[in-house]
């Protein structure tokens, strides 16, 4: 239940990314009380809201995972020990007394904590949505601005909005799978790789430069388009409609904490220190030198940021952890 605790856990892993489920994994190796505060109502952050459907090829062990099931995977992984997991709660302000942490969420739900461990990639953010004023009573009805089960559209009519990455490469993912694909964007020129584009162009997807909707059309769920290009009005008949404009995305109250915050990354050292005893920064949400924003690199800096965070509450213990197998074998959680 997502209510006030003020009794303090060993760390608080702020962020229910890749990044911040192998953190409370990995704190949960090292013996820390743990709780993890996500703003959305699911885990995984963008590899759940932006690519469920797609393979990533990059990730060690695995030479191709579709990114929900590398999501499940961390998922049952980050709960071996039990954490306490805090749902659609958005870490807000920060309070230090007596060497505990209090945070508080935009809803104003309090947490105390030894430590933090920030891994909020690029913030708490939501889909920059249709400008149209009727596009917002079609969402749910057949404009989305997501994929999350891409056989949802399997023999559908879709149209894909956006000039970006996301939209070229979910127009192409889809072209096996859905009737047809059309795709709108409002410039001359697409953002994304020029592979990509020329992919497009030689497919059967439908291509209209420069082009906008003007209108949705439908009853109970939307059933057309109007769409205003350079040659004139034009109707399409539509089962679903995908808008890929990107994100809004904030750093919210975090920027206000004192940390040295870069081009809105929090600036961290080879520990993860920010400048803030007792809290760490790993993943997508932070800078140093030769940082690189993949989820393999987010894994490793999370175990770093966890065994410092180990060693600060104790002194004594060891920073280098022993054996995986040691401890999993030992404790109560031994995989079956
Ligand atoms: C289309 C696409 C394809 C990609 N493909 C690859 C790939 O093939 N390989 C690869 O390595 N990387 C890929 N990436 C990058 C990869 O998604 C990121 O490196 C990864 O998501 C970073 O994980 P993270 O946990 O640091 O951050 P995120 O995934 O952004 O997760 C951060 C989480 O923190 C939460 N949060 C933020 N602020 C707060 C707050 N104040 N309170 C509570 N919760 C908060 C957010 O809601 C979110 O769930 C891709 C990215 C995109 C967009």
């Amino acid at each position: 239940m997502n209510h006030s605790d003020l009794t303090p856990v060993d760390v608080t892993i702020i962020g229910g990314g890749p990044t911040g489920l192998y953190s409370t994994y990995y704190a949960g190796l090292r013996g820390m009380s743990c709780r993890l505060i996500e703003s959305l109502p699911y885990l995984g952050g963008r590899l759940s809201a932006l690519y469920p459907e797609k393979y990533i090829y990059d990730v060690a062990g695995f030479p191709k995972i579709l990114a929900k099931d590398l999501v499940s995977a961390l998922e049952q992984q980050a709960f071996y020990h039990s954490p306490e997991m805090i749902m659609n709660e958005t870490v807000n302000h920060l309070h230090k007394e007596d060497d505990i942490y209090t945070l508080e969420t935009k809803s104003g739900k309090k947490f105390a904590s030894r430590t933090l461990i920030i891994t909020s990639g690029i913030g708490s953010y939501s889909f920059r949505k249709h400008p149209h004023p009727e596009a917002k009573n079609w969402e749910g009805k057949g404009l989305e601005y997501q994929i999350l089960n891409k056989n949802q559209y399997k023999g559908k009519k879709i149209v894909i909005l956006g000039g970006g990455d996301s939209a070229l490469d979910w127009a192409l993912d889809m072209l096996p799978i859905a009737k047809s694909v059309t795709l709108i964007h409002r410039n001359a020129q697409f953002r994304g790789l020029d592979s990509q584009v020329n992919e497009l162009r030689n497919s059967s997807a439908t291509i209209l430069m420069e082009s906008e909707i003007i209108d949705f059309i439908g009853s109970d769920k939307l059933e057309c388009l109007k769409v205003l290009t350079p040659l004139g009005e034009k109707t399409i008949s539509v089962d679903g409609c995908i808008i890929f404009f990107g994100l809004h995305s904030s750093l919210g109250g975090l920027k206000n904490w004192g940390l040295k915050i870069e081009h809105s990354d929090i600036c961290v050292n080879s520990c993860m220190e920010t400048q803030l005893p007792g809290v760490y920064a790993a993943g997508d949400g932070v800078t140093y030198e030769g940082k690189l924003k993949l989820i393999s690199v987010g894994f490793s800096e999370g175990a770093i940021a966890v065994n410092r965070a180990k060693t600060f509450l104790n002194p004594k213990s060891k920073f280098q952890p022993i054996h995986s197998t040691t401890i999993m074998e030992n404790s109560s959680h031994e995989r079956k």
